[in-house]
């Protein structure tokens, strides 16, 4: 069997935790299987080496930070495989620009396109444990790019596909994907499984066990994930195309801080308005989720929608700047509000689950600013300070259809 496994940087965090690490691969590789590891930077690596670049520079280039964010990489599959090495394995760490992880050419946020897998297979043809470097790849000009934080999963189900590997794990420092944030949520359970939609919505919607890149990836090319614990033995969660049992009504509770409302009062109210307004800011690769229109009066609409919060200052020049084009009154920011939302596959075939979320809200006193929904998905945005009493008052609502 080829097994794919992916270790994030709180399980290689220090020298007792990569010997912990060591022995996880040592098990799959003792029964004779061929084993390739992903590893990410060592605990909080990443960070101190931004908080490092940024005492030089406070505004360093994307292509300088990319080349000191991926050492934290290099440094990870370098000790690991010494520490095989002194286990007495056969082990190889290798950088993207060993293997050849072709991205695309922008720094800092860069997308794989293609993985020769060649150097990979002929390391394991010599019986090695191959390490390979997380989140990272190289552009076409030969320059390092990194994936966007939290990347190494991505790289890991690249290279799954890529080899077509029989199993893909990603370890974490939980057991897997719970109901809720376990940490807000004292009673969160954890799912046996889920499919690649349900966890694509978890995924972007701030539940941060995978890297939501990942998880279309493996969706795209059918490869199975199973996101389990270093530190236990628990089975964890698998992540797939259909589950067995029923479809889960509701799957999962997650909240999001990284949203800011926008409202753009009295637009005058007549065709093209919302397509302005909306062209402009996806011409500035502004993402715009929750969209909510008033009912026109006296010829005006407001027309109110959400942006990441850290993409509000450009927001907010792009529309001062354009506001007669858009032909707004004025604009309005909210930067302290929150969205929570459930997700469930089963939910598009059984009607009341909203009203069970929104009583579960009305009970905790807490107000519904926005609502959207999807096929399996409903979202509503809260002030910042409700967040965690209305994920554990829904979790509540729906505690016995988990
Ligand atoms: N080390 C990178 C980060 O902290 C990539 C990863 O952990 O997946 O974002
Ligand atoms: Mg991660």
């Amino acid at each position: 069997m080829l097994i794919v496994k992916k270790f994030g940087g709180s399980s290689v965090a220090n020298k007792e935790r990569v010997y912990n690490v060591a022995e996880r691969i040592l098990e799959d590789y003792k029964e004779g299987h061929d084993v390739v590891v992903v590893l990410s930077a060592q605990g909080d690596t990443t960070d101190e080496l931004i908080a490092k670049a940024k005492e030089i520079n406070p505004n360093p280039s994307r292509r300088e930070m990319d080349m000191i964010l991926t050492t934290g990489e290099q440094q990870s599959v370098a000790l690991m495989s010494m520490a095989l090495q002194n286990l007495g394995y056969p082990a190889i760490s290798l950088n993207a620009y060993q293997v050849k992880m072709h991205t695309t050419s922008v720094y800092s946020n860069a997308r794989l396109k293609r993985i020769d897998a060649e150097r990979i297979n002929s390391e394991l043809e010599r019986k090695n444990i191959v390490l390979v470097t997380g989140f990272q790849g190289i552009n076409k000009y030969d320059d390092i790019t990194t994936l966007g934080r939290g990347g190494s999963d991505t790289t890991a189900v690249a290279i799954a596909a890529e080899l077509n590997a029989d199993k893909c794990e990603i370890y974490t420092d939980v057991d897997g994907v719970y109901t809720a944030d376990p940490r807000v949520v004292k009673d969160a359970v954890k799912l046996n499984e889920i499919t690649y939609d349900e966890m694509l919505e978890l995924a972007s919607l701030g539940a941060k066990v995978l890297h939501n890149r990942s998880v279309e990836l493996a969706k795209k090319y059918g490869v199975e994930l199973v996101v389990r614990s270093s530190l236990t033995k628990a089975e964890g969660t698998i992540v797939r195309e259909e589950c067995k049992m029923e479809k889960m009504l509701v799957s999962g509770v997650a909240a999001d801080k990284n949203v800011a409302r926008v409202a753009a009062i009295g637009i005058k109210d007549e065709p093209g308005k919302a397509f302005s307004l909306f062209s402009l800011l996806a011409k500035h690769n502004i993402n715009v989720d929750i969209i909510l229109q008033s009912i026109g009066r006296n010829n005006t609409k407001d027309i109110s929608f959400t942006v990441p919060r850290d993409a509000l200052e450009d927001t907010k020049k792009i529309l001062q700047d354009n506001l007669s084009r858009i032909s707004a009154e004025r604009i309005e920011y909210d930067d302290s509000v929150s969205k929570v939302s459930i997700v469930g596959a089963g939910m598009a075939s059984n009607p009341g689950v909203a009203a069970v979320m929104f009583e579960s809200l009305y009970d905790a006193d807490i107000n519904i600013k926005m609502i959207s929904t999807s096929e399996i998905k409903i979202s509503v945005l809260i002030n910042e300070k409700d967040t965690d009493s209305a994920v554990n008052a829904i979790h509540e609502g729906f505690k016995d259809r988990f």
